[in-house]
């Protein structure tokens, strides 16, 4: 698949990258609709984000549609969803409290793992939100918005992640 890659600072390439494949019990493969880009995306190609190994596939702001679940995903195929890019462990104290957006190991897409600035991603389901009639260019928007449901999952994780010192926006 193409992949738009910032290979170092400054540096924004696009890439053939390997297809995500099919994905594990309780993800989903979504295909990538919209990708919004903020403060953190410049502050990663621009090089002044601290906690950034590059290369790095950016995009965390992220609507799309399903198009295969792994084994226990209710969600349908053909849903369009937005994507929640912070990735919480599952299994630290925290996430087994029931707690993952004080997870110890947060991760967010596009800035400590590769996010959706490509044509696939691998999610893990609980990650996805219907999008819910909203259009998937407003979707991908909804983590700016702070008008949706959603958003109140988002600005917990936003609290865990500041403690972490990432730079979300
Ligand atoms: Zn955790
Ligand atoms: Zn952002």
């Amino acid at each position: 698949m193409k992949a738009v890659v910032c290979r170092s600072p400054g540096e924004l390439v696009l890439e053939d990258r390997a297809d995500p494949g099919t994905p594990p019990p309780g993800w989903a493969r979504v295909a990538v609709s919209h990708v919004g880009i903020c403060g953190t995306d410049y502050h990663i190609f621009e090089g002044k984000h601290p906690f950034l190994a590059y290369p790095r596939i950016m995009g965390h702001e992220v609507s799309g549609t399903i198009v295969e679940k792994g084994e226990g995903v209710e969600t349908s195929v053909g849903e369009p969803v937005i994507i929640n890019p912070y990735l919480a462990c599952g299994e630290c104290i925290a996430c087994r409290h029931g707690k993952p957006n004080c997870c110890v190991r947060i991760e967010v897409l596009g800035v400590h793992r590769d996010g959706a600035m490509c044509e696939e991603i691998l999610v893990p389901a609980r990650n996805l939100y219907p999008a819910n009639g909203l259009s998937l260019a407003d979707a991908a928007r909804a983590h700016a918005g702070h008008r949706r449901r959603a958003d109140r999952a988002w600005h917990g994780d936003l609290r865990a992640h500041r403690r972490t010192g990432g730079q979300p926006a």
